[in-house]
């Protein structure tokens, strides 16, 4: 049974079957009176999910192309940028900013850890020019979540704009992209959002747009003044992914059916009993419970257990798919993801087959110990 796959990794993420519905639809001209209705659906629907006033932009690219074109649009060769790096997606956003030039100063977290706010309201106090702060919601290496409320609450007082990559939480966690005064808020399709890969979302505020409008550093695909002139007819620069359109109003209705209360409330249940699992097997969590992910759960792995092994194992004796660890963390931990088309019983197989596949690489799980845990805590929810 090769073709079943129980894919728990952090993105791509399994797609609700009437997601792949949906997006089998004939193919629609992309310039169409049809196509611009459904641009302006998705557009407020996305909006409800940003919980933000703001335009968001659909950009057809991956995760890292919306982080592309945020820093791509606000920063001229030769600006200050503060990049807080908390893992390997942080690090990979203060990387991008060089690219384009950016003089970065990048303040390094103990992987593992969240943001120390203090630092960065001394970093930004030290330095009025400072133009853009890079922070990341969810750090899917560590299953770290920072403060992105407070984060906000600090770059306000301060010309600086704030980036926030949400790409693997936006659509599983509780994001309030106005309330928090974020500037441009990032996100993409294949995590949180039920999509294949292919799309970026990305939130523009009104002090964003100003830097952008004085920006004179120019890029051509990621031009985000050109989307916005285009958006105003609900129409995009270049030709939509018509396919990934039809899904994403069907992820973004899954979403507002559910509620999303609602939504955010599953994926806090399903990271609190695969915690409680976790810990119930005797393993250790690799962040501290207070700043841990709804999305994806970060395991040490025991000494006596290799990483890629465990993985293995899981992966073709009971076709579950588990991430492993990035950068100086690989070997040392794996990563259970329970985003997006996430359910209980997912959790449940996944510490099943965990259970064995830990006893099969030389750590002694004790059987039913991390499933017990698991279903006490839905239970317990259920009552
Ligand atoms: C997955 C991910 C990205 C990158 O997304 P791609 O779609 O691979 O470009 C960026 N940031 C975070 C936090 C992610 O989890």
């Amino acid at each position: 049974m090769k073709d079943k796959l129980y894919l728990m990794i952090p993105g791509p993420t399994p797609v609700p079957p009437r997601v792949a519905a949906a997006m089998s639809k004939p193919i629609i001209g992309h310039r169409s009176g049809e196509f611009a209705a459904l641009i302006g659906r998705v557009t407020e629907k996305l909006k409800k999910v940003f919980q933000t006033e703001n335009d968001v932009f659909v950009l057809a690219s991956s995760g890292t192309g919306g982080l592309e074109a945020a820093v791509a649009n606000v920063t001229n060769p030769g600006d200050k940028v503060l990049s807080l790096n908390t893992g390997k997606f942080g690090e990979r956003f203060g990387e991008l900013a060089r690219k384009y030039g950016a003089d970065v100063d990048e303040v390094m977290f103990t992987w593992g850890t969240d943001v120390d706010l203090r630092v960065v309201e001394e970093k930004l106090k030290a330095d009025p020019n400072i133009k853009a702060v890079l922070a990341t919601h969810n750090e899917t290496s560590t299953a770290v979540v920072n403060d992105i409320k407070g984060l906000g609450k600090i770059v306000a007082d301060h010309q600086a704009v704030l980036v926030v990559d949400a790409v693997s939480s936006m659509g599983g966690m509780d994001i309030k992209t106005d309330e928090w005064q974020v500037d441009i808020m990032v996100s993409g399709s294949q995590k949180a959002m039920m999509l294949p890969p292919g799309l970026a979302f990305v939130s523009v505020s009104e002090k964003a747009w100003k830097v952008m409008e004085e920006n004179t550093a120019s890029n051509y695909y990621f031009d985000l003044k050109k989307a916005r002139k285009s958006l105003a007819k609900n129409n995009t620069p270049y030709t939509s992914p018509v396919s990934l359109f039809y899904g994403l109003e069907e992820s973004l209705d899954m979403l507002l059916e559910e509620g999303l209360e609602n939504v955010f409330k599953r994926h806090r249940l399903l990271a609190r009993a695969t915690r409680a699992a976790i810990k119930g097997l005797g393993l250790e969590l690799l962040p501290a419970e207070e700043y841990s992910s709804d999305t994806v759960t970060a395991v040490q792995s025991p000494m006596t257990v290799n990483v890629d092994n465990l993985r293995k194992t899981l992966l073709e004796k009971y076709r579950v798919m588990v991430a492993g660890g990035q950068g100086e963390l690989k070997g040392k931990i794996f990563r259970i993801a329970h985003m997006g088309y996430a359910s209980k019983a997912d959790v449940i197989l996944t510490i099943g087959a965990l259970e064995m596949a830990l006893n099969e690489c030389g750590y002694k799980a004790e059987l039913g110990a991390g499933v017990r845990e698991a279903q006490l805590v839905f239970l317990e929810e259920s009552e």
